[in-house]
């Protein structure tokens, strides 16, 4: 039973599913959800493995892939689609299920779901890749495993907006006359029916949230760190899509990205880096090392362990583990990544007193702004569309008015600090900012109220499952 697995565990031996498993184990107890409504909620409803021929040169080649539907307590069900030579059924199950009690835990109405192909996006030809999107989004619908109010998959690692934008092709051809039709992928170009802020709305999502955790003086000062982001030493493993946009916008924080580790090493400049200076230099010269100023670090996980205040995991899972969690120095742990901290390495690091911000909660903003693509497309109108002259018009009412009253005339620039109707952008980044504030309240609050609870990861999967079994009982389905 759920309640009673966490006692026998050689946390070692886990995989990631099963890691996954034994924290929604370790927050059952802290739940009022009876045993049996645990097991459903806890269980992956669907899996579909498929294998499809694709050419590939002057020969086929099979692909392995998979779609993972975690939970249907809610409907669509909602995950990224990841390119990787790791993908395998475990794997795609762990990140279904994250994603069923990290959408619980922002208040995103769907169940969770994961997809995957094993392919390298690095070593694969982009028509090679097109085909294989192509065929993958084919097989989905032949089995209704895609749809705008089915499962609406978005970005994952290894893939992006271009990627995204052949989905809903393939599903549109397929789906004529569909008016719901782009809605059933998200992270989608902007011009292709996406929203304005996906694409860095992870690393935007992690900023809010880093920003919000630092705010409360009682829980800095218990770590020796001074309130706010501003001065703080940060450390970034993977300077991909999340990895890119939280060191770019943690910059205007007054934060210091001290050191970034890629696959072909890590460099370290105390006086911190600029993201896309580092990023253009990668382009050009194919690696991150050698970036003028910067020490090399050989060893790309060395840096991991380097002194810091924040480290910021933003790659693949299992990154920190029993053998480096000892050397981490890092006072906190923001899991930007799925699953980069193993249950044995989060052990060591709560015995030495980190604060692991987990993944359920701290790269949720980009199923939030998902969301926000999602309305959208079913919406079919840019937000912000009807009011930003409206709005407008009623700022420059306002000043009127002030002006009328005092005799004086407001100069140019506080004119235009007032006047600034909403656009997409401006709504998007507020309502993820807002979304971000509010979830790290609730596990705050969770955390503060159970005084068993040792750990920020259990109070988030139980503030989840308790919202998950709110759900259910909802139905009527338990108890
Ligand atoms: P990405 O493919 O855009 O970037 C990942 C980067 O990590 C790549 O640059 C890669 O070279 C690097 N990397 C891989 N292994 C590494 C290693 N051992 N050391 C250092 N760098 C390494 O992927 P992404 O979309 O940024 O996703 C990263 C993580 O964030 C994944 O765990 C993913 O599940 C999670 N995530 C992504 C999103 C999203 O919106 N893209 C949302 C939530 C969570």
């Amino acid at each position: 039973m759920a309640k009673k697995e966490t006692e026998k565990v050689d946390l070692k031996e886990l995989s990631f599913s099963q890691s996954v498993s034994y924290y929604f184990d370790k927050a059952a107890p802290f739940t009022k959800a009876p045993n049996g409504l645990l097991e459903q909620i806890k269980a992956c409803n669907s899996i579909y493995k498929m294998n499809f021929p694709v050419k590939f040169g002057s020969d086929v080649k099979v692909i392995e892939a998979y779609r993972v539907q975690h939970s249907h307590h809610r409907m669509p069900t909602k995950g990224g689609i990841r390119y990787s030579l790791h993908v395998d059924q475990d794997e795609v199950m762990a990140l279904a299920a994250l994603m069923t009690y990290k959408c619980a835990i922002v208040d995103v109405p769907f169940g969770g779901a994961k997809g995957g192909i094993k392919i390298s996006p690095r070593n694969t030809p982009p028509e090679v890749l097109e085909a294989v999107t192509r065929r993958y989004t084919t097989e989905l619908i032949k089995k209704n495993f895609i749809g705008p109010g089915l499962d609406v998959p978005a970005p994952d690692y290894g893939t992006g907006e271009k990627e995204m934008a052949i989905i809903m092709d393939t599903y549109m051809t397929m789906k004529p006359g569909d008016v719901d039709g782009y809605a059933c992928v998200t992270g989608k170009p902007v011009s292709q029916n996406g929203i304005h802020g996906r694409t860095e709305a992870t690393g935007r999502g992690v900023v809010y949230a880093l920003a919000q955790v630092c705010s409360y003086k009682d829980d800095m000062k218990k770590l020796g760190l001074e309130v706010g982001l501003d001065g703080k030493r940060v450390i970034i493993q993977g300077l991909g899509n999340v990895g890119f946009h939280t060191a770019n916008i943690i910059k205007e924080y007054g934060a210091k990205v001290i050191a970034i580790a890629e696959m072909e090493g890590a460099i370290y400049n105390e006086k911190g880096f600029d993201a896309k200076e580092v990023l253009a230099h990668r382009k050009a010269t194919g690696s991150i090392l050698n970036f003028p100023g910067a020490k090399n670090i050989k060893n790309s996980s060395h840096a991991l362990e380097l002194d810091c205040d924040i480290l910021i995991p933003a790659a693949l899972e299992k990154q920190i583990t029993e053998l480096n969690a000892p050397n981490i120095k890092a006072k906190i742990v923001a899991e930007a990544a799925n699953g980069p901290v193993t249950p044995a390495a989060e052990a060591i690091l709560l015995k030495k007193g980190v604060v692991i911000i987990p993944d359920i909660y701290i790269n949720a903003g980009g199923v939030t702004v998902s969301y926000f693509e999602w309305l959208k497309n079913l919406s079919h109108v840019r937000f912000g569309r009807m009011q930003k002259r409206f709005e407008e018009k009623a700022q420059r009412n306002m000043i009127d008015l002030v002006e009328s009253i005092t005799g004086q005339k407001a100069s140019r620039a506080q004119i235009e600090k007032v006047i600034h109707g909403a656009d997409e952008i401006d709504l998007v980044n507020s309502g993820l900012e807002d979304t971000m504030i509010k979830a790290y309240h609730d596990i705050r609050e969770f955390y503060k109220s159970e005084k068993n609870l040792k750990d920020l990861r259990t109070a988030a999967f139980a503030v989840s499952i308790n919202k998950i079994k709110d759900a259910y009982y909802a139905m009527g389905i338990f108890p």
